[in-house]
């Protein structure tokens, strides 16, 4: 079966088409600057890659556009939009209701639409997607695939914030997390490449990139994870501040006479890496400017390290130990430098890397890097959040 999987943003909808029983991607791309102008960029694995502008006023026009590229006879890979059996919608919140991926129905999307509110970035787009695909694929089954089902079991304590119990009741604000498919398709892969089950294992994924989590995952279960009520809660990241004291914000709001969406565009946008070095929010750059000597680089770079060993360490008090640390995403596959210093002084929980495999693993690679006297397995696992929401998909189609 053919799956195509949707990640609608507010200018932008990236899509691939799967052929699951080759488990291979055969057509991917992405529709940019719709509502502004429009272009798309289509690719297929050893062919030359299609890039043109092209009006897109809306995400129905994305959408069209992207099952014309997939049956074009020149183009294309599939000769029938009819041999797309399901589509697979990134979701980044489903809310406390959509706790598993599901085939979405007209209750579904109502209910999306009743969370904007607690998701303004993301539940627009992702809405507009999902109509999108429904208005012009009429019977082909459209799936929704949560960043957040994955925590849908963490327990209360770990999930309700310290701030008067209304505020949940009024507004919902509580612990969601974000990130989920990724660390669910990591913490799959690990307990694979193991030949031990989910159910038996202590994980602890570390998404690192531009946005980064961290999660723990015991026997199976997810358990707790760094983001929160958004995705702005935990490490500091490319340009997201992550955690500090909540009376900081009041205090600069007062000082600096800005409004609440001015700070929040600070802690958004301005905070993390780019805020605190001052070079860059791309990790490979802030690396560079720190080792030409930038100090408030090598600052940052240490306050990354720094949180990211702490979140490690609780999560090892939470679920009584570790049987495997993960490391994903852009810095997290990338960056072997961080990886040997956030693992570093870590032998007393049995977390210990081999310097050697760190360094030379290939890229793109599924690799354990652990030492042979280690008691925890470190890998770097790259993750594919596209496929898990295919797999997903097929499995719901199947049923
Ligand atoms: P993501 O959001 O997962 O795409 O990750 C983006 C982050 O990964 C950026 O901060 C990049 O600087 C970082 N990154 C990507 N490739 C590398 C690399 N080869 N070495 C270090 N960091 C990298």
């Amino acid at each position: 079966m053919k799956i195509l999987v949707v990640n609608a943003g507010s200018s932008s909808l990236k899509y691939q088409l799967f052929d699951m029983d080759k488990g291979e991607v055969i057509a991917k791309g992405n529709c940019e600057r719709i509502g502004v102008d429009g272009a798309v960029t289509h690719k297929r694995p050893g062919k030359e890659d299609y890039r043109a502008s092209v009006a897109l006023a809306s995400h129905d026009d994305a959408i069209a556009l992207v099952l014309k590229l997939l049956t074009d006879p020149e183009l294309g890979v599939i000769a029938d939009m009819s041999e797309i059996g399901a589509v697979g919608h990134r979701v980044a919140h489903g809310g406390e209701k959509l706790r598993k991926s599901g085939i979405l129905k007209d209750e579904d999307i109502e209910y999306l639409y009743s969370i904007v509110n607690i998701n303004p970035l993301h539940g627009p787009p992702a809405i507009k997607g999902i109509e999108a695909c429904r208005r012009i694929m009429k019977d082909i089954p459209q799936v929704g695939v949560f960043d957040t089902s994955f925590y849908g079991q963490i327990p209360d304590y770990a999930y309700t914030y310290p701030i008067p119990y209304e505020y949940y009741e009024k507004y919902r604000i509580r612990r969601y997390g974000f990130h989920g498919t990724s660390h669910r398709y990591v913490s799959g892969k690990a307990a694979e490449m193991l030949g031990r089950d989910l159910s038996e294992l202590k994980i602890i994924t570390c998404h690192i990139g531009n946005g980064s989590s961290i999660s723990a995952i015991k026997n199976g279960v997810c358990i707790d994870t760094s983001m929160g009520f958004t995705p702005q809660e935990g490490l500091p990241m490319g340009t997201r501040s992550g955690s500090l004291d909540p009376s900081v914000i009041p205090f600069i709001m007062q000082n600096e006479g800005i409004s609440a969406k001015e700070m929040d565009d600070v802690l958004n946008r301005k905070s993390g890496l780019l805020g605190v070095s001052g070079v860059s929010s791309d990790c490979r750059e802030v690396i560079d400017a720190a080792n030409a000597g930038n100090d408030r680089a090598r600052l940052a770079l240490d306050m990354l390290i720094h949180y990211t060993k702490k979140i490690i360490g609780s999560y090892v008090a939470e679920m009584n130990g570790v049987d495997v640390i993960v490391f994903t995403a852009g810095i997290g596959e990338n960056d072997r430098w961080l990886r040997e210093r956030i693992t570093a002084d870590m032998d007393a929980l049995g977390v210990k890397i081999d310097c050697e495999i760190n360094n030379t693993c290939p890229r793109g690679q599924a690799t354990d890097l652990s030492a042979p006297d280690a008691r925890v397995h470190t890998m770097v696992i790259p993750t594919d959040e596209e496929y898990m929401i295919a797999l997903d998909t097929l499995s719901l189609v199947n049923a």
